[in-house]
C-alpha cells in the first residue's frame, strides 16, 4: 500500500525543482494505485507565507497533480484521516512524540533544548573548528538503501537537537514524525536531503519504527547558457508561475519535467501523461543529475500546442488576447482572427508568443526590425525589386495562395530573376521582419491594398 508525500514549505516561490519532485512522489502514487498526500511544512513562522502557501496550491492544480490527502487549496477543510495536513497545526503530536522519547531515554534536555541521544561508546574529542570539547558516539554506520543512489552509508556521531530553546521542534524530527503518523511507505525526495536521512533513520530506530524507503532523486543542474552548479529559483526559467503566466501548456511542462531525472527506458520523449504514469518506477530514475534546458522546454511546448485541435487551440489564443491591452480590437473580426491563430499555431512556441508574431496582421503601425533591414536592403537591388512589386501587385490575382505565388512567379520570370528575389524585401515591406507564415499567406490575408500601401511605405 503506497503512500507518498510531497512536502513543501511554503518560504519561497514554487520552482522547476518543487515540480518535479512533487511529480515524481505524484507519478509513483498513480503508477502503484497509492496515495499522494500533501503536507505542508511550514514550522517556520518567519519565513512562512500565506502568498506562498497559495502558490503551491495554485502550481499543483494547474499542472494537475491532484493530492488525495491534504489541505483543501480554498483553506476550508481536509481530505485524508491522517491530518492536520499543515505541520503548524500539529504541535499537540510533536509534544506527545517528544515525550515518548524523553520516558524511553532516547532523549533529554540540555541547554534548554531536547537532544536526541545515539546509542554507543561515548568519548570526548577537542573539535578544531568549534575550538571546543565535544563528546562523539562510536556506533556502526547508518545503512540507506535508497532505491535510487543503492547503499549509503553515512556516520551519525553527534547527540542532536529535536526541540530547540524557543520550544519549537527541528525539521528532522518533525519531518519524521509525520512520515510515521501520516504512514508514509516512500519518501521520494531531493538529493539534497540525502545528508539529513542518517538522521532520520536514527530517529526511526529511536521511535522503534521501521523507516520508509527512501528515494532520493538527483539535482537539477543550470544548462550551459545559465551558469554552473545547482539551478537555483532565482534563475530565469526556474518558476512554475513564469510558465503559467506565459500560457504554457501544463501537459508539455510535465511531460518535460518527467523527464528531468527519468527516462522511459527507450529514447521516447513526447509522452502521453497515460504512458507516463504507467512506465514511471523508481528504478527507471537517473543517478546522474539532470540538467534544466529552456529550449528544450519550449521546444516541447511547441510540439503540444501543434497537435492541439483548431477550436482548443483558438481557446487559449482568446485567453491570451483577453488579458493583451489591444485585445478586444486584436478579437473583433472573429474569421480574421481565426485565420491568423491558425497560420501562427504551428510557428510559435508558447502562447504568449501571438501577439509579437502576428502584430502585423493588426495594423500598419508595426515595429520594423532594424538589423534585418539593413540586411536586406544591403543585398542585391531592393529598390529595383520594391518597385517591380509595386507595379505588378495591383494587376495579380489574390483569391489564393496559389495564384499569388503563380503571380509573384510570373514576375520573377519577366525580370529573368527568381522568386526568391523578391520575398525577402516583400516580407521585410510587410512585415517588418523576416519569419513568420509563408509570404503568399500573409499577402492573401492582408489583402492587396494592405500590401500595396506598405510596399509603398518601405519604397518612400
Ligand atoms: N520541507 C522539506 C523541503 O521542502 C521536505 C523534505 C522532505 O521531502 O522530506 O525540502
Amino acid at each position: 500500500n503506497v503512500r507518498v508525500r510531497f512536502a513543501p514549505s511554503p518560504t519561497g516561490f514554487f520552482h522547476i525543482g518543487s515540480a518535479r519532485t512533487a511529480l515524481f512522489n505524484w507519478l509513483y502514487a498513480r503508477h502503484t494505485g497509492g496515495t499522494f498526500i500533501l503536507r505542508i511544512e511550514d514550522t517556520d513562522q518567519a519565513r512562512n507565507s500565506e502568498a506562498f502557501l497559495k502558490l503551491i496550491y495554485d502550481s499543483l492544480t494547474w499542472l494537475g497533480m491532484d493530492w488525495d490527502e491534504g489541505p483543501n487549496p480554498n483553506g476550508v477543510g481536509e481530505r485524508g484521516s491522517y491530518g492536520p495536513y499543515r505541520q503548524s497545526q500539529r504541535n499537540d503530536i510533536y509534544h506527545r512524540y517528544k515525550q515518548q522519547l524523553l520516558a524511553s531515554g532516547r532523549a533529554y534536555e540540555k541547554d534548554g533544548a531536547v537532544w536526541f541521544k545515539l546509542l554507543g561508546e561515548r568519548y570526548k574529542v577537542f573539535d578544531d573548528h568549534r575550538k571546543k570539547e565535544v563528546e562523539k558516539v562510536k556506533s556502526a554506520p547508518v545503512v540507506i538503501d535508497d532505491q535510487i543512489r543503492g547503499r549509503v552509508e553515512r556516520q551519525e556521531d553527534e547527540d542532536f537537537v529535536i526541540f530547540r530553546s524557543d520550544g519549537n521542534p527541528v525539521f528532522h524530527f518533525v519531518n519524521v514524525v509525520d512520515d510515521i503518523e501520516m504512514k508514509i511507505s516512500h519518501v521520494i525526495r531531493g538529493e539534497d536531503h540525502l545528508s539529513n536521512t542518517s538522521k532520520h533513520v536514527r530517529l526511526y530506530e529511536g521511535f522503534g519504527v521501521a523507516a520508509p524507503v527512501f528515494a532520493h532523486i538527483p539535482l537539477i543542474l543550470k544548462s550551459p547558457e545559465m551558469g554552473q552548479g545547482k539551478m537555483s529559483k532565482r534563475d530565469k526559467g526556474a518558476l512554475i508561475e513564469e510558465y503559467q503566466q506565459r500560457h504554457f501548456l501544463p501537459e508539455a511542462l510535465i511531460n518535460y519535467l518527467s523527464l528531468l531525472g527519468w527516462n522511459p527506458g527507450d529514447d521516447r520523449e513526447k509522452m502521453p501523461i497515460a504512458d507516463i504514469i504507467k512506465l514511471f518506477d523508481l528504478p527507471g530514475v537517473n543517478q546522474s543529475n539532470a540538467k534544466f534546458d529552456g529550449k528544450k522546454l519550449a521546444n516541447m511546448n511547441m510540439v503540444y500546442l501543434l497537435e492541439q485541435p483548431a477550436e482548443k487551440f483558438l481557446a487559449l489564443a482568446k485567453d491570451f488576447f483577453a488579458n493583451q491591452p489591444n485585445g478586444a480590437a486584436v478579437m473583433a473580426n472573429e474569421a480574421y482572427f481565426r485565420e491568423i491563430m491558425l497560420l501562427a499555431q504551428p510557428k510559435i512556441k508558447s502562447v504568449d508568443e501571438l501577439a509579437a508574431y502576428t502584430v502585423y496582421f493588426f495594423g500598419d503601425d508595426f515595429p520594423v526590425d532594424d538589423k534585418v533591414k539593413a540586411k536586406v536592403m544591403a543585398k542585391g537591388d531592393p529598390k529595383s525589386r520594391l518597385a517591380e512589386l509595386i507595379a505588378a501587385v495591383p494587376a495579380m490575382d489574390f483569391s489564393t495562395d496559389a495564384t499569388i505565388e503563380a503571380g509573384l512567379k510570373a514576375l520573377a520570370e519577366s525580370k529573368g530573376l527568381g522568386f526568391g528575389d523578391y520575398q525577402a524585401v516583400a516580407r521585410l515591406a510587410v512585415t517588418g521582419t523576416n519569419a513568420g507564415p509563408s509570404i503568399t499567406a500573409i499577402f492573401r490575408v492582408l489583402g492587396k491594398e494592405r500590401v500595396g500601401a506598405r510596399l509603398q511605405r518601405l519604397a518612400a
